[in-house]
């Protein structure tokens, strides 16, 4: 029999506030233990929360981008369940009205494009850590009680682990995009959950699911639905019985585990919670968000096409990521050579990123000095592989692409006395080749040059000591 795989996936979204969701401590990540905490995050008694306007904007704006309907009132909610982790007994939260509804994600794999639909996006804030490896006692870290998190619902829609993977990344590149959140998968930005079942292929009904938990990493998501898919079609081939229950991740053994079974489903026990203000959305703030919307991936790379001509496989690399796009177009309005531009941010500037493990906006070259130093080629200053040596230099001080030129003497020569100079004694010191050359062989014209340019240290313009070579040769 053959079986299909279905996946929806849930996932939680660190908005990157700088204060948190309910109070004004600060949301930072990496904080020593239980320091940005006040009695609203700590849940004193007395102690109310007021919500952040920064996390409505934010929501709404991701609504937008995932073509949910906005909704202009919208209420948060306790859900209650005790955790050593959650001081207040309860996580502030949306259920009955969430703020954003029924979304679209584009997503495209190697297999096609797909539209995978949203079931709603809601507000809430996240618990604090619980900290299991230091000795055998358990500590408690509240700093993340409060900080702000956007739950993005999907539906049942994806068929395939990469389908699953290419959505997480599809969102996690919307809300780059939006600049409401770094992304970041390993530092928790970005958690995922996956509710995964298995079906004959052409049946209607869904099978029972099991959710996985605890997946860190794109290539995670991946694995563990794969492995649970098979794990499901093993049971059920062998005449068992799938239990719906939730599945942790275990990414040292590739495999998962059971973690809680039905039985002990939680009651939240959800009502409105009666310190807060119902959510408000206006036609103001709804123009405003409108407005901040940036300008998308798919659109950037279409428009990086038509007004620079570049080929469509550089505009798809480069707005990958919109910091990325950002440098290639300032890049690009100081040098005014696109081609060369998109040639030296996907080549020189992302192999540095990689091999340095950096981030475009860590990298030491701003965009005015690439583009500058594209200029300097243009210009005929330098050549193509003096400018890859002026690029090294680049990344170790301040200086601009023209300083370093002028002070390493890597100018090119277009003095044509001085390569005729070394041209003669580069034919003189090579006779047989010349004859050869004299003789028919042809393709020495290129040793010849190389053997120049070596001479000169690279620095002389192939262009004159290709004339100059020309002339000699014919004379
Ligand atoms: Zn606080
Ligand atoms: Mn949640």
């Amino acid at each position: 029999m053959n079986y299909e795989i279905v996946v929806g996936l849930e996932v939680h979204c660190q908005l990157n506030t700088e204060s948190k969701a309910f109070c004004g401590c600060s949301a930072k990540f990496g904080k020593s233990a239980n320091t940005n905490v006040c009695p609203v995050c700590l849940a004193l008694p007395g102690a109310l929360p007021v919500l952040n306007a920064r996390v409505v904007e934010d929501a709404v704006k991701l609504g937008l981008a995932t073509g949910c309907t906005i909704a202009r009132h919208s209420i948060l909610a306790r859900k209650n369940y005790f955790y050593p982790d959650l001081p207040k007994g309860y996580q502030i939260s949306q259920y009955e009205e969430p703020i954003c509804s029924e979304g679209m994600l584009h997503v495209e794999t190697d297999e096609g494009s797909k539209d995978v639909r949203l079931v709603r996006i809601h507000i809430e804030e996240d618990a604090g850590k619980s900290i299991h490896d230091i000795g055998d006692d358990t500590y408690i870290d509240v700093n993340r009680c409060g900080v702000p998190l956007l739950e993005i619902v999907s539906y049942p829609d994806m068929r395939t682990s990469k389908e699953a993977s290419a959505y997480l990344q599809k969102l996690r590149q919307i809300v780059k995009y939006l600049g409401i959140s770094d992304g970041n998968m390993e530092e928790g930005s970005l958690r995922c959950d996956a509710n995964v079942s298995v079906r004959p292929v052409g049946a209607t009904e869904y099978g029972t699911r099991t959710e996985i938990k605890n997946m860190n990493s794109f290539r995670n998501v991946e694995r563990a639905i794969e492995y649970e898919a098979k794990r499901h079609i093993e049971v059920i081939e062998g005449g068992g019985v799938i239990v719906q229950e939730t599945r942790l991740w275990d990414a040292d053994k590739l495999e998962t585990r059971s973690m809680r079974g039905k039985e002990h489903a939680h009651d939240y026990r959800y009502f409105p919670d009666p310190d807060l203000v119902p959510v408000l959305v206006d036609d103001g703030m709804m123009h405003r968000m409108r407005e901040e919307l940036p300008e998308f991936p798919e659109d950037r790379a279409a428009r990086f096409v038509s007004e620079f001509g570049i080929p469509a496989y550089d505009a798809g690399v480069l707005t990958v990521e919109r910091e990325l796009a950002d440098y290639f177009e300032a890049t690009l309005n100081v040098s005014g050579d696109a081609k060369a531009s998109s040639n030296w941010v996907m080549g020189e500037v992302m192999r540095t990123l990689k091999e340095k493990y950096l981030d475009i906006h860590e990298f030491a070259i701003s965009p005015e000095r690439l583009g500058g130093l594209i200029k300097l080629i243009n210009a005929g200053a330098i050549s193509n592989t003096i400018a890859k040596q002026v690029f090294e230099l680049m990344q170790e001080d301040e200086a601009t692409p023209e300083a370093i030129v002028e002070r390493e003497g890597l100018a090119q020569v277009s003095d044509t006395g001085a390569i005729e100079a070394s041209i003669k004694e580069i034919l003189d010191a090579n006779q047989k080749q010349l004859e050869q050359y004299r003789s028919g062989k042809a393709q020495l014209f290129g040793f010849f040059v190389g053997q120049c340019m070596q001479k000169m240290k690279g620095k002389a313009n192939p262009k004159v000591v290709n004339d100059i070579l020309k002339s000699m040769l014919e004379g």
